[in-house]
């Protein structure tokens, strides 16, 4: 058996040792967490829905008409009203066929790579296994997804096409299904895939493209349509687009969203949509709220753009090294994990709650401060945030 006591110690001695922190009341723009009020630059509720009143209603309204629990898995009883209702706004969103919930984005991502990597069920088919290949700085559900597919992986150089092409060289459309993965927004650097690149290389050796949007839906592109509309992507036949909703939505679960045929197949073989309980159906119709706020209210998107550049004009001017990032991810490289984690105590003491990442999370020595900004941040929090950073950060440099 294992020694976890001496494994835990190690983790603490190389400052690699996470502590949750109590979260005593909603998320916002302030929060308290350990029973002291802060200000949150940590959250993925870019848009601050995930209190909003008319969100919040509407989950209340959902539990009285369906009760807490959904009780059952989709494909026994658990698909409610509220879920085929939420499937069917998300698929007009998006602009495509058909949409699929799944409870989480972590399933989700489990899900549709299992499934399209598993063994065909046509006799003789030519497809004989699959093949997966990845960005290297793809969220962990996307590398785990990996795995659970049994699927070969292979990982191309963070946003390098090339490297790409020449991954995808290495497989055979003929005998392997091929089914390339990328986040849009990538969730610890804030950077952005370029989608008409990865679609060119994919079309070129038959391969599925499969778009986690986890944070750039509801925050880019036409009321926030998500990475998709942002970059002008109007043909959409090899993808595959998932996003989260627990992140801009402010709820919780996720989608993919493509053509009636694909849905279908997942429907009949992601294990981790089958053999699960249907999100409570409570939560779709919260959702469903916060979709017709993105729809009918586009003045957070344009807040958090304006945080956004507000942020990065300011820490730029402060002498802040910042990362190539257009989006409300903001992180400031460390390196160090104990450095980092240093850091974000010493803003904690500040009033500042801002993450400490490190290592497995992000590549080793590379440890940062994930910087998330809100819509509702206003002029002066990004003021305290900056000069706070500056005392800490460039006064350790
Ligand atoms: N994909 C990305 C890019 C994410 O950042 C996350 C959540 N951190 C997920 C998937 C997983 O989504 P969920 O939290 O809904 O499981």
């Amino acid at each position: 058996m294992r020694n976890l006591r001496q494994e835990l110690l190690q983790r603490q001695q190389q400052g690699l040792y996470r502590r949750r922190k109590i979260l005593q009341g909603p998320q916002g723009r302030e929060i308290i967490l350990d029973g002291r009020r802060l200000l949150n630059f940590c959250s993925n509720d870019y848009l601050g829905l995930a209190a909003h009143p008319e969100v919040q209603q509407a989950l209340i309204r959902g539990a009285r008409q369906y009760g807490t629990g959904s009780g059952s898995a989709h494909l026994v009883n658990g698909h409610s009203q509220a879920h085929h209702q939420l499937e069917e706004a998300l698929a007009e969103f998006c602009g495509q066929p058909r949409a699929l919930l799944f409870s989480t984005g972590y399933m989700a991502n489990l899900g549709i790579a299992q499934a399209l990597m598993s063994q065909s069920t046509i006799p003789n088919a030519a497809t004989i296994r699959g093949c997966l290949i990845e960005d290297k700085l793809n969220h962990a559900s996307l590398l785990d997804a990996a795995h659970i597919s049994n699927a070969r992986l292979l990982r191309f150089l963070h946003r390098d096409y090339d490297s790409l092409l020449k991954r995808l060289a290495r497989c055979d459309s003929a005998t392997e299904e091929i089914l390339v993965c990328s986040d849009t927004v990538f969730s610890m650097d804030g950077d952005e895939a370029d989608i008409s690149a990865l679609q060119s290389c994919c079309r070129k050796q038959g391969a599925w493209l499969m778009l986690d949007d986890a944070h750039g839906f509801g925050v880019l592109g036409e009321q926030g349509r998500g990475s998709l509309s942002h970059q002008h992507i109007s043909s959409h036949d090899n993808i595959i687009y998932m996003a989260t909703l627990g992140k801009a939505l402010g709820t919780a679960g996720a989608f993919v969203v493509g053509s009636e045929e694909l849905i279908e197949f997942l429907i009949q073989s992601a294990r981790s949509y089958v053999y699960t309980t249907a999100m409570p159906a409570a939560i779709a119709m919260a959702t469903l709220a916060s979709l017709r706020l993105l729809q009918t209210e586009s003045e957070r998107q344009q807040a958090l753009l304006k945080n956004i550049r507000y942020f990065r004009q300011l820490a730029d001017q402060a002498g802040l090294q910042l990362m190539p990032s257009e989006t409300a991810i903001q992180p400031i490289l460390v390196g160090d994990a104990e450095r980092a984690l240093n850091i974000s105590q010493q803003l904690l003491e500040d009033g500042l709650h801002v993450a400490a990442i490190r290592p497995p999370t992000v590549p080793a020595n590379t440890a940062r401060l994930r910087i998330t900004l809100r819509a509702d941040h206003r002029q002066q929090d990004i003021d305290q945030l900056v000069s706070q950073l500056c005392d800490r950060v460039i006064a350790i440099e």
